[in-house]
């Protein structure tokens, strides 16, 4: 069942909270401001006061935020979205900064990059890559559990002078149960202690065979450092993306993920987005987790001011009422009473499950109350 207090109720209808429990009194119905009451006595209060029923239910939801299934001809291929995971020191960090000079559009005049938890790379032969750089495990199991699965492919780090550690476990764990294909880098090759040879030994005792043992698990010796077979790297990414068969229809009203979201100063809220269907817009209204708004300005990851993003293209967004979590959905909506209907039935359904969580406050204070 649904609930709302009296004071909510009496603020969404723009009424006084003492003429809302007059009425109700009258009803039959003895209620405090903070008291929740179900979604039928909430109608009949309604009714009572002559206002509009707009029941928004978790079928409205849907329906907003989920449009029809894509047709098979209005599917394009998309850039894959890469996670780096890996022990601590393997060298994540030095790797995604690597690949990231990689990048042939990073030269443009007057593009300064940026953080915002995600960037895409442009290859010599025009593919991209969309890779995630907000730091490993934590943000790739937060997201999942907040059921976003926005990574196609794990690059698993592992240092040719150290072996599979504890945290290389956790990721190999990680991307298993997320069904995630594995490529892996062995980092630090240019070091005279580096032995790839046994790190790939290691890997047939976590049941990662790779290809050079007969099996299915493409390994490529790197240095972050010598950037060393980084386009190596690059080229096997897009070879398993090839096999993944990814793609999206950018024709349709934007859905993706949030990736990292913050409040600012001087610029509000800002999220980053990362597209995973349709297009967005300067000017779209938008749902993300509780939160809505409308698209003030979309930054890409060099910070420069773009007009739409795609799928799979990372974005900065701003225009947001509050900050959403990562891993929450974002989703442009028809208009802004949709927008903001979702986002305050969302709201309201959060903090009945804390109130749910908090125990029987609410049935203790009516008994109280009477
Ligand atoms: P992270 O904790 O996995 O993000 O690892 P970092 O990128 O911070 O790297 C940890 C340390 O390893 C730093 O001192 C790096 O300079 C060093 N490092 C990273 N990659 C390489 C590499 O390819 N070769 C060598 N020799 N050192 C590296
Ligand atoms: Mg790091």
């Amino acid at each position: 069942p649904e609930f709302i207090t009296v004071g909510e109720l009496a603020n969404r209808m723009a009424e006084r909270v003492g003429d809302v429990i007059k009425a109700m009194m009258k009803m039959g119905v003895m209620a405090t401001q903070n008291q929740t009451i179900d979604a039928d006595t909430a109608e009949l209060v309604i009714e009572e006061f002559g206002h509009r029923i707009n029941r928004v239910s978790e079928a409205d939801v849907e329906d907003g935020i989920s449009g029809a299934e894509d047709k098979a001809e209005d599917l394009k291929s998309r850039a894959p979205v890469v996670t780096i995971m890996g022990h601590v020191d393997h060298g994540k960090t030095s790797l995604l900064d690597a690949l990231r000079q990689t990048d042939v559009a990073g030269g443009e005049a007057g593009g300064i990059t940026q953080h915002i938890g995600a960037y895409q790379v442009k290859l010599e032969g025009g593919d991209q890559i969309t890779f995630l750089d907000t730091p490993g495990h934590a943000a790739f199991t937060e997201m999942r559990m907040r059921g976003a699965n926005v990574t196609d492919i794990v690059v698993l780090v592992v240092a040719a002078d150290d072996g599979i550690q504890p945290q290389t476990k956790e990721a190999i764990a990680h991307s298993k149960a997320a069904e995630v294909p594995i490529i892996v880098a062995i980092n630090k090759c240019d070091k005279p202690e580096a032995d790839p040879g046994r790190i790939r030994n290691q890997l047939l005792e976590h049941e990662l065979v790779p290809e050079e043992l007969g099996g299915d698990i493409m390994c490529l010796e790197v240095s972050a450092k010598a950037k060393l077979n980084l386009d190596k790297l690059e080229e096997a990414i897009l070879l398993q993306a090839e096999m993944l068969e990814l793609s999206a229809n950018p024709n349709r009203r934007a859905e993706g993920a949030i990736v990292e979201a913050k409040l600012e100063k001087g610029r509000g809220s800002v999220a980053t987005v990362l597209v995973q269907r349709g297009t967005v817009r300067v000017g779209d209204v938008f749902v993300a987790g509780a939160e809505s708004g409308r698209v003030r300005a979309l930054l890409n990851d060099k910070g420069r001011n773009i007009e739409e993003a795609g799928p799979s293209v990372p974005v900065e967004v701003l225009g947001l009422q509050g900050t959403p979590q990562a891993g929450d959905d974002f989703v442009v909506v028809r208009d802004d009473t949709q927008a903001r209907e979702i986002a305050e039935y969302r709201q309201r359904k959060a903090k009945e499950a804390t109130q749910a969580i908090a125990g029987r406050g609410t049935l203790e204070q009516m008994f109280s109350q009477i």
